[in-house]
């Protein structure tokens, strides 16, 4: 997984897109323009915290909304399965 950010130099203030992996302990970023040491920790942090709060809000969604819909088949079809041997015991 690599992600993309885009690095504003505090120094020099040259912007610059960096593919950024992941899984790699790339805290600490050499700007091409001045040479100055930046702390890249901070980016992953503002990068990570939205993707994990999307990607968790998204999965519980799509787990609740799944279960709303099993209960939802569930109920239904026992509702219509009830409803149609009420009406078989009245006909016969
Ligand atoms: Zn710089």
């Amino acid at each position: 997984m690599i992600l993309e950010s885009v690095i504003t130099c505090p120094h020099c203030a040259i912007a610059k897109s960096e593919a950024m992996p992941t899984d790699a302990c790339q805290f600490f970023y050499t700007c091409t323009g001045c040479g100055a040491t930046l702390h890249t920790a901070p980016y992953y942090l503002a990068m990570i915290a939205p993707v994990l709060v999307l990607a968790s809000g998204v999965v519980s969604v799509d787990f609740y909304a799944w279960l709303s819909l099993a209960v939802l088949i569930l109920g239904g079809s026992t509702i219509i399965w009830w409803a149609t041997e009420r009406a078989w015991g009245k006909f016969s």
